[in-house]
């Protein structure tokens, strides 16, 4: 093999990467947050995305040259983590980049320089690819550089050509692959063959700018892009079989091994690849923390808590029990701390949640991986049942009814109950899971929840020619603004008439976008004989979208209502409602201040929605409130609101807010500058919403629930300032109506509730015993049709409905009446499972040597089940009821043939 490569390790190939772009004019910078800036995706997949507005033309580049080794994370690669040799979650990637400077040849070169001097990959072992029409990058690869022309390969656009999106810079790339059998010839190069060749490095060549029509120009300022794989160079140059067992990431592998008391080397790949996933996941996990995300359900939230519920459960499956994500994100830790001194920095927080994470996992995991065998197993015994019959795609499914459960009681991921169907050949009915999800998120206000996608892309192309709308809303309630932008039906047009639902985008609005929880602003746009109502505005790309409705004005009926871009209207904010929602805006920050003085400091927001008459707060806490924290809660913030705090908004820098010890919602993404909300000390919260101007505004608050709604996050729903009226006017009506039924009055009806709760309780108990006598009745009945064989009485019967204590004690009288005897009864009580009841006497017992206990146990056994107990009476269950005649019959003759 290639013995003549230099080992380097993970930290060294990272440097010389970095070292060898510096001598050549590039300047390092470090690694942007995992958290992406760009609004396309929401973590950063390539190291090229914090550049982004600079080859968009958006920013200008501070230097021309630049060199990075940055954090990757890519979720559509999981299904491969562990299964290929090359694919990770997180990873890091080492990329120079030209932001109009040095081009093509010069990127070819310093690359081949970089693959064959600094690593020094023998240059035979080098395959590349271009573009298929790239003859440029053909030529510089063959002539300049060398390499033979059967070992460069054309390849076409869907592997080799690189877009930004729809419109925007593009280009051909050129990749660069080792070749890890160069004994097979170069005859039958097969780039896709993964056993033989890995790429390592990709060169995408900015050149051109793609319209809408698909039309390509050339680019004024060509920009180059590069990506090289750090674990990948590391498998090469370390002479591993996959990037899992170079010095990246097999250390944190071992530890794992370790746990599980397995031996990586005589594993078997099921558990290999387990020992991978944990591996891999770790890294992502450890880091996303540090980065600022938190677990939660929701984006980036989602994606970790995934990745750690993967880990635990892999964790499982190679036999751990209990807690261990800790021992393993330490090898992670120090594994990346030297290149990343800020985890270290967070080690305590980082371990914080992991711990906290698993824990409220693994507490759960074991129920719902009992609930998903059944599920599987009843799906998997339909199928077998029909599928002779019927094409199978629909019964190999897992309802959506059954995954949401999965997911809603017992925390698992939709995606984590997919793998584990997959694993078993079965698929999840996700639509249906998507529908049940929709119904708990409930009083349907899904209509605008995220922005029409066929506005969306109107909307990127306004993004070319218009400015993004100023707010004046935070002082406004009313203002002029000019028209810039009309949409009907998702595409830009030039005017609307009346009757017509639009959206516009205007110069400037007083109209609040939806956003951190806070609905968007209602009201209304007028002009000349114009009248739009306005129902809903959300923010896209930097621009507020008012959707609304042409509506034709009363008294002029000449008047056509038309609407055209470049018009100036009066914008008019509903100032009730917006009073409402400030109420209960300002009133879902006292609550998260109270949460955090009476419940727990660390306490910390996992969501919000705040609507006119209701507002809803999602925090992160291991467990429920007590009714008597909630009164507390209540209380403390109806004290400040009475106690009338001004509210005091000032921008200033993050650092500022921070060190004042402004609350931020953690994981989210904020500028250098930040809008600070202060109500004198009694909350501080970072805040771009509205509020109200002194707390006494609001009026009062009431809580109306706490509930969970997924294991560490809880609910509270409450209601602020005028809302509460409406609120106590439902109520009202109930209470009338009880009082009304009960003929009580309203102060009687708990009163009333009891009384009568009593008297079902008492009449059940009655129930029960006149059941019992009823079962000894029946029993009894039965006396007569004991047989007699040998010198004993042999009783067989099924008793129907009976429940399994009536029907032990049936059993036991039956027997003691019978004398020296053998009793065996059945029944199938409502929950439609079998229960078996075996009694039988001393000389039975000794001189027959018949067992109760065992006997049953075998009978059992044709209906699917199980059990038994003592000698001379015991009991058993069964699932398959149909069986149990037969069961009944088994038992008889056994017997017959055992008392004789
Ligand atoms: P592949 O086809 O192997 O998935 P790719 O074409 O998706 O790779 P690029 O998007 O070109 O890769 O990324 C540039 C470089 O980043 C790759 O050449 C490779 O070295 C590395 N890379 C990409 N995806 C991953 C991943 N999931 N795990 C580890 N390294 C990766
Ligand atoms: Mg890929």
């Amino acid at each position: 093999m290639a013995e003549s490569l230099p080992y380097l390790s993970g930290s060294e190939i990272r440097d010389k990467f970095l070292k060898f772009y510096e001598s050549k004019q590039h300047k390092i910078l470090p690694s942007a947050s995992l958290i992406s800036e760009d609004p396309t995706v929401i973590l950063t997949i390539a190291g090229m995305l914090p550049f982004k507005p600079i080859f968009l033309g958006q920013q200008k580049a501070p230097q021309p040259r630049a060199t990075t080794s940055q954090k990757c994370i890519r979720t559509n690669d999981i299904e491969n983590v562990g299964r290929t040799a090359r694919h990770h979650t997180f990873f890091e990637m080492l990329g120079n980049f030209s932001f109009g400077d040095y081009f093509k040849e010069q990127a070819i070169e310093w690359a081949w320089e970089l693959s064959t001097q600094v690593y020094q990959l023998p240059p035979e072992r080098i395959v590349v690819s271009v573009f298929q029409d790239d003859n440029e990058a053909f030529a510089i690869w063959r002539d300049k550089i060398g390499i033979p022309a059967h070992r460069i390969q054309r390849l076409g656009e869907e592997d080799n050509y690189w877009t930004m999106g729809a419109t925007g810079p593009c280009g051909p790339c050129s990749e660069l692959y080792y070749d890890f059998h160069p004994e097979l010839g170069d005859e039958n190069i097969d780039l896709e063959d993964d056993s033989r060749f890995i790429e390592f490095y990709n060169l995408v060549f900015m050149q051109y700018n793609q319209d809408a029509e698909r039309n390509r120009t050339p680019l004024e300022n060509k920009n180059i892009d590069t990506g090289l794989g750090l674990e990948r160079m590391a498998q090469i140059l370390q002479q591993v079989p996959n990037n899992y067992e170079t010095d990246l990431i097999f250390p944190i592998i071992k530890t794992a091994a370790e746990i599980a008391g397995i031996d990586y080397s005589k594993a078997d790949e099921k558990t290999k690849t387990s020992l991978k996933v944990i591996g891999d996941h770790v890294r992502s996990v450890v880091h996303m923390i540090a980065d600022g995300i938190s677990a939660s359900n929701v984006g980036r939230g989602y994606i970790l808590r995934r990745l750690i519920r993967r880990v635990v459960r892999h964790g499982r499956l190679i036999g751990i029990d209990g807690n261990f994500i800790n021992k393993v994100a330490e090898t992670a830790i120090t594994l990346s701390e030297s290149a990343y001194p800020a985890i270290r920095e967070r080690e305590e927080f980082i371990k914080n949640q992991l711990q906290s994470e698993e824990s409220q996992f693994l507490k759960t995991l074991e129920r719902g991986e009992k609930l998903l065998a059944e599920i599987i197993n009843r799906v998997g015994t339909f199928r077998a049942m029909r599928s002779e019959s019927f094409r199978e795609t629909s019964l190999q499914r897992i309802s959506g009814v059954d995954a949401f459960k999965l997911y809603d009681t017992y925390g698992f991921p939709l995606e984590l109950t997919q793998e584990i169907a997959e694993e078993q050949g079965l698929t999840v009915d996700v639509e249906g899971f998507e529908v049940e999800m929709k119904k708990q998120r409930g009083r349907g206000r899904d209509s605008h929840e995220t922005i029409d996608l066929t506005v969306q892309g109107s909307i990127d192309k306004l993004a070319e020619h218009i400015h993004p709308t100023e707010f004046s809303g935070y002082t406004e309630l009313q203002a002029t603004a000019k028209i810039e932008a009309v949409l009907v039906e998702g595409k830009t047009v030039e005017t609307a008439e009346v009757g017509t639902e639009i959206q516009l985008i205007l110069d400037s609005t007083p109209f609040y976008a939806e956003s951190g929880g806070q609905i968007g602003d209602k009201g209304y746009l007028s002009g000349d004989n114009l009248l739009i109502r306005i129902t809903d505005v959300q923010k896209e790309s930097g621009f507020f979208v008012h959707y609304g409705k042409i509506v034709p004005q009363s008294g002029s009926l000449r008047d056509r209502g038309t609407v055209k871009v470049g018009d100036t209207v009066n914008a008019t904010i509903d100032r009730a409602s917006r009073r409402r929602v400030q109420a209960n805006h300002t009133a879902t920050h006292l609550l998260q201040a109270a949460l955090k003085k009476i419940v727990d400091d660390s306490v910390s927001q996992a969501g919000s929605l705040v609507e006119c008459d209701r507002l809803r707060f999602d925090f992160n806490s291991p467990r429920a409130l007590t009714p008597d924290e909630v009164k507390q809660v209540e209380k403390l913030v109806n004290t400040w609101i009475s106690e009338a705090h001004e509210a005091d908004v000032n921008i200033m820098p993050i650092e500022e807010a921070k060190a004042k010890g402004a609350t931020a919602m953690f994981g989210e993404k904020y500028g250098d500058e930040v809008r600070v909300i202060d109500f004198s000390g009694v909350s501080m919260e970072l805040c771009g919403g509205t509020h109200v101007h002194n707390t006494a505004e609001i009026g009062a608050f009431k809580i109306i629930s706490e509930t969970g709604i997924s294991s560490g996050v809880r609910r509270i729903e409450a209601v602020a300032g005028a809302a509460i009226l409406d609120y106590l006017e439902v109520r009202d009506k109930v209470v009338k109506e009880l009082s009304d039924k009960f003929k009580v009055k309203p102060e009687e009806v708990s009163e009333r509730v009891n009384n009568l709760q009593a008297e079902l309780k008492a009449t059940q108990k009655e129930l029960e015993v006149i059941k019992q006598e009823l079962a000894v009745a029946k029993s009894d009945g039965l006396l007569s049709q004991a047989e007699t064989v040998g010198d004993f009485k042999l009783l067989v019967a099924n008793m129907g409905e009976m429940d399994a204590k009536s029907l032990q004690s049936a059993g036991e009288r039956l027997q003691q009446k019978l004398g020296e005897s053998a009793v065996v009864l059945a029944s199938i009580p409502r929950g439609g499972k079998v229960i078996l009841v075996a009694a039988f006497s001393q000389k039975v017992i000794k001189e027959k040597k018949l067992q109760a206990g065992k006997f049953i146990g075998g009978i059992a056994k044709i209906c699917g089940g199980g059990g038994g107990g003592r000698p001379n009476l015991a009991q058993a269950g069964g699932r398959d009821a149909s069986k149990l005649e037969e069961a009944l019959e088994t038992a008889k003759k056994q017997l017959i043939e055992g008392l004789s």
